[in-house]
């Protein structure tokens, strides 16, 4: 499959799966439709359109949520994460049910769907926001951060759970569909026993079991196939902070530092950087030379030495 990494992208044909929501234990059902160029990656419940984008974000607590008037889609996340990881540009996103899916809880089954759909080449050249200017956001001891960078997206997560098994793991990508296949797409979400009881108790996470997360204890991994990767958990936080960032509505190019940060934090940097006019710059190149061109015009010397710091 050889594909322009400057067009847009869509689908072939509708591809559609069913499986279990994680939060309401319901049966739903997902459909992946071809999208005209320039319509972004819309989501579709009871004919109600939801844009994916941070502007229709509606909870970040336990999972991402989109929603418009009264109308919600729940465990948007991975499969977000999926369309980013496979450069799709425009969607539809059709979910029967009040969520999409939780599968394996990873994002392989929906890059399967991808592959099924197929992908579609549009003539339009593809939209990007180029980071001009480092921003940061920070709670405690968390942070997250985009600063400009040459080329695509790369991303440096740091997590460190008070927990034998999830203490300190870093992982970087520099993502491209090969790296996301390969090195992330199959990293499964995760919880802690102690949570998944809690949460249960509170009628929560009613479809969640060791078929859709890797669940921990105070010492050892529940699931008797054990882990996909030794540090799983670290790459499944870069999948879900690939899921975040495509909330910006196009590819990002530049770079993304976390430590410690999850869904909520990183929307606050999507907000952040939309609303910081000189912090980004929407780019429209048509190859590779033009994009160097416009690297080289928009990229101060000193904002690519703040990267390096
Ligand atoms: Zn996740």
């Amino acid at each position: 499959m050889d594909l322009h990494p400057f067009r847009q992208r869509s689908f072939k044909q509708r591809a559609s799966l069913s499986g279990i929501g994680l939060h309401s234990g319901a049966q739903v059902r997902v459909t992946i439709a071809p999208a005209p160029a320039d319509t972004g990656i819309v989501f579709v419940r009871d004919g109600s359109e939801i844009p994916a984008l941070a502007d229709f974000v509606v909870d970040t607590t336990m999972n991402t949520s989109v929603g418009r008037d009264g109308i919600r889609i729940g465990t948007v996340e991975h499969l977000l994460a999926a369309l980013a990881g496979c450069g799709i540009d425009n969607a539809y996103l059709e979910v029967e049910g009040p969520e999409v899916p939780i599968m394996d809880g990873s994002s392989e089954p929906f890059v399967a769907l991808i592959r099924e759909a197929g992908i579609h080449e549009l003539r339009q050249s593809r939209r990007f926001l180029l980071v001009r200017k480092a921003v940061t956001v920070t709670e405690g001891d968390k942070l997250a951060r985009l600063s400009p960078a040459r080329g695509k997206l790369s991303i440096n997560y740091t997590i460190d759970f008070r927990h034998p098994l999830i203490s300190d793991q870093s992982f970087r990508v520099d993502m491209s569909e090969r790296s996301f296949s390969k090195d992330i797409a199959r990293a499964r979400t995760f919880g802690f026993k102690r949570d998944v009881e809690r949460l249960h108790k509170a009628g929560l996470a009613r479809g969640g079991s060791l078929d859709n997360a890797v669940v921990v204890d105070d010492f050892n991994i529940l699931n008797p196939e054990g882990l996909r990767f030794p540090d799983e958990f670290v790459r499944h936080k870069i999948l879900d902070a690939l899921g975040d960032l495509s909330l910006i509505g196009m590819p990002v190019i530049g770079h993304m530092t976390a430590v410690k940060s999850g869904h909520a934090l990183n929307h606050q940097l999507v907000r952040r950087v939309l609303a910081e006019g000189e912090a980004c710059e929407v780019v429209q190149p048509s190859a590779a030379d033009e994009l160097h061109e416009i690297q080289e015009r928009l990229l101060p010397v000193l904002a690519l030495e703040e990267q390096v710091a």
